[in-house]
């Protein structure tokens, strides 16, 4: 090893779900949204004038801060936004998460918690959920120094109710509890509202999944005004122009078409509840999704299995092969017309394994 290689950072990087580009292909592997952007967004990209490329953005993404404060009925200082949501847990992670004491998430969770926590070198601890994949709240009633919990949980599908976030909060008023709602909008309600008692509290957000925006990057955080401006003092420090033009305008538009919106996850929803009864009759068991995705296992056929011979057949769903879950496969809910597809799929790999 030359010297100058041991002054490299040494991290373990997140692993994203692969993004295939196959003719016909039928994608449940990112949890992306089956549907198309809103109409507005479609007609905000077709009128917008290239001109303006030209200039730096707005670093306050102004407009589009007032856009969501205005949907949430908050104050603009209580809206932070970011490169996807990703971007903003990172800041998050990095403004908030600076104490001695181990942060603490569940040991199944969104697996990109424990990555920035060994890139930023913060303690961590990871409380593991019971045997039912739940969260054991007593588990988050000791000194941290922080806490993450996705709700629903990833990849999990499971939701957890804001009595339950309020118990958290009301045991740790000493430390920031971030809420990663990157699903709340497929069922949970969320502890947003928590934000007006608990100046301790994050919520985390997106348009990646619920507002079909993955490509586009948009993430946002709601909470104090305190939290809010630590975040944007972090983010001034790092690279003040996160936001570029067209994920502000066009996202201006994606939080103004509510008709759509609802309609995309009605339908959604719909389709979940139907893979759900197909599954069921295929032998498969899952648990009691409020996401946009079903976490099924096989009661004979191991996951792997299931995942290798559904990509064979041009159909991606995510497969994690970690201690506890390597036996179950995450399968986003696409159109009607793809999990038909993969059910009948399916149908002919149980089949096929039966024989
Ligand atoms: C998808 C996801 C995110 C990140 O989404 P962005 O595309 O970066 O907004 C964050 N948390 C969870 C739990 C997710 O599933």
């Amino acid at each position: 090893m030359k010297n100058w290689e041991k002054n490299i950072r040494k991290v373990i990087p997140y692993v994203p779900g692969e993004q295939p580009d196959a003719p016909g292909m039928v994608k449940l592997n990112t949890n992306e949204n089956p549907y198309p952007p809103a109409p507005g967004v479609r007609k905000a990209i077709q009128e917008f004038q290239v001109d303006k490329l030209k200039l730096y953005p707005d670093p306050t993404a102004g407009i589009l801060v007032k856009a969501l404060a205005d949907y949430y009925q908050l104050k603009e200082d209580q809206v932070f936004v970011g490169v996807g949501s990703d971007d903003v847990l990172a800041m998050a992670f990095m403004t908030f998460f600076n104490s001695d004491k181990p942060i603490l998430f569940p040991d199944i969770t969104y697996s990109f918690y424990d990555v920035w926590a060994e890139l930023l070198h913060i303690p961590y601890e990871r409380p593991v959920l019971n045997e039912d994949f739940r969260i054991r709240k007593e588990d988050y009633y000791r000194e941290n120094g922080g806490i993450v919990i996705a709700n629903p949980n990833a990849p999990t599908s499971l939701y957890e109710d804001v009595g339950f976030i309020r118990d958290i909060l009301e045991h740790n008023q000493d430390s920031i509890v971030i809420v990663d709602e990157a699903y709340i909008d497929f069922g949970g309600t969320s502890s947003l509202d928590l934000i007006k008692e608990f100046d301790n509290l994050l919520v985390v957000q997106t348009f990646s999944k619920s507002r079909s925006m993955a490509g586009l990057r948009i993430g946002y955080a709601m909470g104090s005004s305190v939290l809010i401006k630590a975040l944007n003092d972090v983010k001034y420090s790092y690279n003040s122009y996160t936001m570029n033009q067209t994920s502000i305008y066009f996202g201006v538009e994606a939080v103004k078409d509510e008709a759509y919106f609802k309609e995309c996850l009605g339908r959604i929803i719909d389709t979940r509840e139907w893979t759900k009864k197909e599954l069921g009759k295929l032998g498969f068991s899952f648990l009691d999704s409020k996401t946009n995705f079903i976490f099924a296992a096989h009661k004979d056929i191991p996951a792997e299995e299931i995942f290798l011979a559904l990509k064979a057949k041009n159909i991606f769903v995510r497969y994690f092969n970690k201690p506890r879950i390597s036996n179950y496969l995450r399968i986003t809910i696409g159109t009607g017309e793809e999990m038909e597809k993969l059910v009948k799929a399916l149908k002919v790999i149980v089949f096929d394994a039966s024989k």
